[in-house]
Parts: C-alpha cells; sequence; structure tokens
C-alpha cells in the first residue's frame, strides 16, 4: 500500500483519493437517513449557495507577473454568516472548497456556532512564495473576495498554508479598504490585532478533550492509554502534548518524513513541532522508526490522524489496530474506510466534533472583535472544555439512543438542527 506522506500543516488537509464534495455529498445521504428531514433540505444542503471564483494576479518578486485562481465556496447560512479557512495549495479547486465547506457547516452545527460553512483558498504551492510575494498575493485576493465577505457575511480563518500572519494581511487589506478597521472579518489574527489567546491550539486542545471523553467513555484510564499520533503540525502536537500531560503514554508520533516509536512512551514536551523547528521529528531520539503507513496500524489504544485526509482507506482499515480513532484533521477516514471500521467495531470520533475547538475559539475571537473585549487564556480554554463537553453530550445521546457510530451521530446532531432552522425559516420566495 502507498499512501502520499502526510505533509504538516495548521488545521487540516486532504488528497484527492475521494474527493471531499463525493465524501461530504455521501455522509449527507447517510445522516439523513436517521433524521426526520424533509427531502427538499436535503437536496438544498447538497448545493452551495455560491462558489466565487477570481483571478489572483500576482507580480512576482523579480517583476513578472503570474495570475493565481482564487475561490471562495459558500455553503449554507442558514444559522449565520459563512465560516471556514482559506488554504493555499496546488489542489485548491471549486469541488474541493465545496466539500470542505459543507463540513463546515456541519461543524458549526454541531458545536451550536451561529454560523454556516465556507471555505475557499488559492491553487498555489505557497513554498513556491517568498514572504512579500505572500503578502501581495493575500492582499489581492482580499480584495478580490471583498464583495463577498465580511464580519456579518462570511468569516475566514487560516487553513492547510495560511497562519496568523495571513490573517493579518486579509485583515489589513480589506479593513482599508472599507475606510475602518474591522477586526472580525477574518479569526485567527495574531492577539495583537484582535486574534483570540488560544486560537492556535485550539483544534489540537479540542481533539485532545474528545479523546480523553472516548477514552472515558470506553471504561479506559488516560494512565493506562496508549495514543498514537499521526502529524506534529499545530493539531497533532497540540493533541499529544496535552494527552501526555492529562497522564496518557504517547508511543509514537510523525511527520512528513516518518514516525518515531517507544513502546515505553516518548517525551513529547522535548520535539519541536513543525511551527517550532520543521520536520524535526526523526531527529528525535527514539528506539524505533516507523513509515506513516506503519503508524497507522500500530496496536496502540487511540490513534489520532492529524495530518492530511484520506489516510485510512479500504486498503488498510483492515489493518487498524486501535480501539479508537480521533480525528484530528478534516477529512483523514475516506467513505469506504469508515464502514469498514465501523464494521470492525472500530470507533471513529469524527473530524467535525474532534477538530472543532478551532473554529469555536474563531466563534470567541469574533464575539471578542464584536464586542471589543479581549478574553483571558483561562477563559478561552474554559469556554472551550464547556463547548466541547456540551456537543460530546449531545452526540453521545444520538449514539446511545438511535445506536448509532459517533460520525453518523454528529451528523444527526447537526443536520436536525440545521434542518430546523429552515424550516423555521421558511424557502423564499
Ligand atoms: N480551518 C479550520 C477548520 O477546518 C477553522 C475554520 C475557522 O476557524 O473558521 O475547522
Amino acid at each position: 500500500m502507498t499512501t502520499t506522506p502526510p505533509q504538516q500543516d495548521d488545521e487540516s488537509g486532504e488528497s484527492d483519493l475521494d474527493s471531499a464534495l463525493v465524501t461530504a455529498r455521501r455522509q449527507l445521504e447517510r445522516a439523513a437517513a436517521h433524521v426526520d428531514v424533509d427531502d427538499g433540505v436535503v437536496e438544498r444542503l447538497k448545493h452551495p449557495t455560491r462558489v466565487e471564483q477570481v483571478s489572483v494576479p500576482l507580480e512576482r518578486d523579480d517583476g513578472s507577473v503570474d495570475v493565481f485562481t482564487g475561490y471562495r465556496a459558500q455553503h449554507d447560512d442558514v444559522r449565520g454568516p459563512y465560516k471556514g479557512g482559506l488554504r493555499y495549495h496546488p489542489e485548491v479547486n471549486a469541488d474541493e472548497c465545496t466539500g470542505l465547506s459543507m463540513w463546515m457547516t456541519w461543524k458549526c452545527a454541531v458545536m451550536d456556532l451561529p454560523f454556516g460553512g465556507g471555505k475557499g483558498g488559492i491553487s498555489v504551492n505557497p513554498k513556491s512564495l517568498s514572504n512579500d510575494e505572500k503578502e501581495r498575493l493575500t492582499r489581492r485576493f482580499a480584495e478580490e473576495l471583498r464583495y463577498v465577505i465580511g464580519p456579518t457575511r462570511d468569516v475566514p480563518a487560516p487553513d492547510m498554508g495560511t497562519d496568523a500572519q495571513t490573517m493579518a494581511w486579509f485583515m489589513d487589506a480589506y479593513s482599508m479598504q472599507q475606510g475602518e478597521t474591522i477586526p472580525g472579518v477574518v479569526t485567527g489574527k495574531p492577539p495583537v490585532i484582535g486574534g483570540s489567546y488560544g486560537r492556535q491550539e485550539a483544534p489540537g486542545r479540542s481533539t485532545a478533550i474528545a479523546a480523553r471523553e472516548a477514552i472515558d467513555y470506553y471504561d479506559k484510564h488516560l494512565e493506562e492509554t496508549t495514543v498514537a499520533v499521526q502529524g506534529f503540525g499545530s493539531v497533532g502536537a497540540n493533541a499529544a502534548r496535552l494527552l501526555e500531560e492529562w497522564g496518557a503514554n504517547v508511543v509514537s508520533v510523525s511527520d512528513v518524513n516518518g514516525a518515531i516509536y517507544d513502546p515505553d512512551g516518548l517525551d513529547i514536551g522535548a520535539i519541536p513541532t513543525h511551527e517550532e523547528e520543521p520536520e524535526a521529528v526523526l531527529e528525535q531520539d527514539a528506539p524505533e522508526t516507523l513509515s506513516n503507513e506503519e503508524i497507522l496500524e500500530l496496536d496502540v489504544d487511540v490513534l489520532i490522524p492529524a495530518a492530511i485526509g484520506n489516510v485510512i482507506t479500504a486498503d488498510n482499515a483492515d489493518d487498524i489496530a486501535a480501539d479508537i480513532v480521533v480525528e484530528g484533521a478534516n477529512g483523514p477516514t475516506t467513505f469506504a474506510a469508515d464502514t469498514i471500521l465501523e464494521e470492525r467495531g472500530v470507533h471513529v470520533i469524527p473530524d467535525i466534533l474532534a477538530n472543532a475547538g478551532g473554529v469555536t475559539v474563531s466563534y470567541f475571537e469574533w464575539l471578542q472583535d464584536i464586542n471589543r473585549r479581549k478574553w483571558s487564556l483561562e477563559e478561552v480554554n474554559k469556554e472551550l472544555e464547556s463547548k466541547m463537553l456540551d456537543a460530546w453530550k449531545e452526540v453521545r445521546t444520538e449514539v446511545e439512543e438511535k445506536e448509532l457510530s459517533w460520525r453518523d451521530a454528529a451528523y444527526v446532531v447537526a443536520l436536525s438542527r440545521i434542518a430546523e432552522a429552515k424550516a423555521t425559516r421558511g424557502l423564499w420566495p
């Protein structure tokens, strides 16, 4: 079996084995069978409200000009402004953005945030851009999207290939054109210009919380639990660090080059994250090294795929030896693999619940921007914990009452809220 080696990224990702749109539509159909929802609503949810495509010209450092294609898919806004990341990646296209924007709709609904789903990006390899080029490209992209975004309309955030600085440039360009400082147009900014404390660590923190709750639910103790984490970017590294802090035994972590493994447990705090020092995992002392395929098949209690999408496929689903999979990345499990894992009794805690801390703290950031009142890190983490536990309990109720997988249960919670909102607002005209 071969899989694309995971790239480290700040939020999430996927490759093109199954397009995100195909998977998202299949998951919607499957979940709709468990909810009393009007067929018309399901049909509406299969289609995005709009997908904006723009040309983004860039003057390179040598004076030449290249033109890139940018997108913003706005899936649904029945519960509030569209919300979701902007990614810079060569595989960005309209279908991928649409599928990812659908996942954002469910993610915001499962967390009961007053947002809909959006996702966008530019088809570009960010590593091919100098810092100045990235800034110019981002500013022009902000200008091209100016008419479809805004703090009450559509609020972008970081994703693969973008970060807090990208959001700062984006916010600055938008604000300059609007003639006033509007921090709430994007989230994931540096705290000095209206970003929230704890936003960067949030997807990893929520992934760790989801893992902790799942371990407890299946009658295990954190102190006796072994964990493997694929990907050591912000999601994987923060999840691994917290789980270690809470007493779990993190035995293996990986980055794009491969994994290190110590059955007695690694010293996670000593391993630099991708942001601190890129591709440093294999430089650490450890008794064994593994490939990125092998880490997925380790016999551990909890496996956290937190790198790119489509890493658990029909080809390796039978070889996943973990009892619990917690999806730190967006879409790490293909639709076919999901069915195999379910049949084998492997519990999968889905991305739309597990990594939802990112967008949840984005919501806190948006509130802070609108209210012009900064929250402390303690406040942010306390509210995040409480939002995660509320969502966890809602999903757990569906798991128990309808005997569903955690993914189907999370979809049921999300879809019920969205369908009720659509029915209450009605179809106009
Ligand atoms: N890109 C992140 C995600 O996939 C966060 C989006 C946001 O904060 O709006 O959930």
